[in-house]
């Protein structure tokens, strides 16, 4: 990450990793976390508060961000667990936020999800409707609302995705950028990633 950021001119210390710990087995995250990693990625809510509730007590400075797709149902465990959200996607589910932020008194930080390669079997807003959406959540529902987030088609270059994505959080005024996993964290941060979501190339394979 140091040597990419260097490469493209950027501060490396403006660049968070996200550790990506699901599916990892207990010991190799007690590791990590005894290196001194405190921000970790967990792509099911019912996995990382069976994983990391306990953890919890011990490391205050934890920050816990979801990442996989969150159903409406699960949306006040999420609020009232993770710092931070990163797969708003939709209306139904910015509405959800809303009122469990309202009810739970915690607002943790959303990105949103935003489908680049519109994939249809994948989560994330369209292009299309990502500018309604940044206005409902941000503008109309005051939700947290911070930057975007994508997952590039696993069969096209992240390149030009990770471009779009820039793109577009800066059209919105939005500063962070989560982009990049173990194969393509480097072309992410030459596109300006803020935050790089890596779990195999920190971890070894799932
Ligand atoms: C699993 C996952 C990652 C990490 O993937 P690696 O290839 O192991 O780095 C990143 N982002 C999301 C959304 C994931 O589900």
């Amino acid at each position: 990450m140091q040597a990419a950021a260097r490469a493209a001119g950027r501060d490396p210390a403006t660049i968070q990793l996200v550790a990506v710990s699901k599916q990892q087995p207990e010991d190799r995250i007690d590791q990590i976390l005894a290196a001194g990693q405190r921000v970790f990625g967990e792509n099911r809510v019912q996995e990382a508060i069976a994983r990391w509730s306990v953890r919890r007590g011990e490391y205050h400075d934890l920050h816990l961000r979801l990442i996989g797709p969150l159903q409406t149902n699960k949306v006040g465990e999420a609020v009232g667990f993770f710092d931070a959200i990163d797969s708003l996607d939709r209306p139904k589910l910015a509405h959800a936020l809303h009122a469990a932020m309202a009810a739970n008194g915690r607002r943790p930080q959303v990105l949103i999800q935003v489908n680049t390669g519109d994939e249809p079997q994948k989560a994330g807003v369209s292009v299309a409707q990502l500018p309604a959406l940044v206005e409902l959540a941000r503008e109309q529902l005051g939700l947290p609302v911070v930057g975007l987030m994508c997952i590039p088609p696993v069969n096209e270059p992240s390149a030009m995705h990770f471009a779009l994505l820039a793109k577009l959080a800066a059209r919105h005024g939005l500063p962070e950028l989560s982009m990049g996993m173990s194969d393509d964290f480097e072309t992410a941060i030459r596109f300006g990633a803020t935050q790089v979501r890596v779990g195999s190339a920190v971890f070894g394979a799932r």
